[in-house]
């Protein structure tokens, strides 16, 4: 049986969640006989000495890597689709793997498509067994349940899985990974872009190692700039649940949760959050949760290692002039 792996690169660079997808698919086909292989599509320029570092990392671990390279200076969704599904056709696999990234959730139901074969968004999970092959398994109704999608009569059985919820392998591979180069055209043509600008995000709160989250507790704009002060002097981040986005205290780009960003972060402070199913999907992997909340009743202190019934204020206080702050 073979598994595909689509390995996208920004910057020259493998992404992170190529080598998650690796690392859960290597645990999660235990000791099963299966080939893995890993699929890449890049211009020609792309294809330097950053690349091939980067190639080295993943190449211990896969049986074979398909390198899709174009002329075109920039690639286009379709350019993905078509290396992808050319793979799917000459490779037949029977599970096909992506990253929940805006390219995988663009192009990876396209390849679905043109298949005919079912496709489940932004798992956050997945399992393997000999009756169903690929089990999907996502939140559905606002993470209120799990939902374990199959698909047993179409292949490939395909999933886009949400980046930082899987861990990259945790041993060293012992495979080298043929490296078969396709120099392609693309086919259907039907966008050319001429120049790209990259926009700066002001954050990487999925890299920050220590977060402090403000919850709906925190209602003016004055006692969010405490928090992102608090933040500061910790040496982290600040990041908000989503009630402080929908209000505009704060951009989606501070989201946590299941529909903002999950943090692998080895400390979150929480204040004033009440520990939704949502938010907490968001900070599942932090080594130490701390969480300061007046309602002693409050859900997440069953969630936490460190729980303070206080008003979240006194506690920012006590840390700010602990550090000269005020
Ligand atoms: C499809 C869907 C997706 C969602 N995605 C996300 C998501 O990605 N991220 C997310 O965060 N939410 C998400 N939500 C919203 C989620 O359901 C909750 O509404 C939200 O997480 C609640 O945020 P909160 O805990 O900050 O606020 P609340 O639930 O209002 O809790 C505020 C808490 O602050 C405490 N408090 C009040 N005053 C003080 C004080 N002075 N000092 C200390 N504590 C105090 C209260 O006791 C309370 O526990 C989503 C919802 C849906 C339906």
């Amino acid at each position: 049986m073979k598994i595909g792996i689509f390995l996208e690169t920004i910057a020259n660079t493998i992404i992170p969640v190529g080598l998650e997808l690796i690392g859960k698919t290597i645990e999660m086909m235990g000791d099963r006989s299966y080939t893995l292989h890993g699929i890449i599509a890049i211009n020609k320029n792309q294809n330097n000495t950053l690349f091939d570092k980067s190639l080295k990392g993943v190449e211990s671990y896969l049986d074979e890597v398909f390198i899709f390279e174009y002329e075109d200076e920039y690639l286009t969704t379709d350019h993905y689709r078509e290396a992808l599904c050319e793979y799917v056709e000459n490779e037949n696999p029977k599970i096909l793997l992506l990253g929940a990234t805006p390219l995988g959730r663009s192009f990876g139901p396209r390849v679905a498509a043109h298949f005919k074969t079912g496709i489940t968004a932004d798992c956050t999970e997945i399992k393997y067994d000999e009756k169903h092959g690929l089990i999907q398994i996502r939140p559905a109704y606002g993470e209120e349940i799990l939902a374990e999608i199959v698909t047993p009569k179409t292949f490939p059985q395909m999933s886009t899985i949400r980046p930082g919820v899987m861990d990259p392998p945790n041993l060293k591979g012992n495979k080298k990974a043929e490296v078969t180069m396709c120099k392609r055209e693309l086919l259907e043509k039907k966008l050319t872009i001429l120049n790209r600008h990259e926009i700066k995000q002001d954050t990487k709160l999925d890299e920050a190692k220590i977060v402090v989250i403000a919850g709906n507790a925190i209602k003016e704009i004055e006692e969010l700039d405490m928090i992102k002060k608090l933040a500061k002097v910790l040496g982290g981040e600040y990041a908000v649940t989503r009630p402080l986005v929908e209000g505009g205290l704060a951009p989606y780009s501070r989201q946590v949760g299941v529909s903002g960003t999950i943090l692998s972060a080895s400390v979150v402070l929480l204040l004033g959050v009440s520990g939704s199913n949502q938010t907490l999907s968001g900070i599942r992997k932090a080594k130490k949760i701390i969480s300061v909340n007046n309602d002693p009743e409050a859900a997440i202190f069953k969630k936490v290692d460190i729980g303070i019934v206080d008003d979240w204020m006194n506690i920012a206080k006590i840390i700010l002039e602990k550090k000269g702050e005020i």
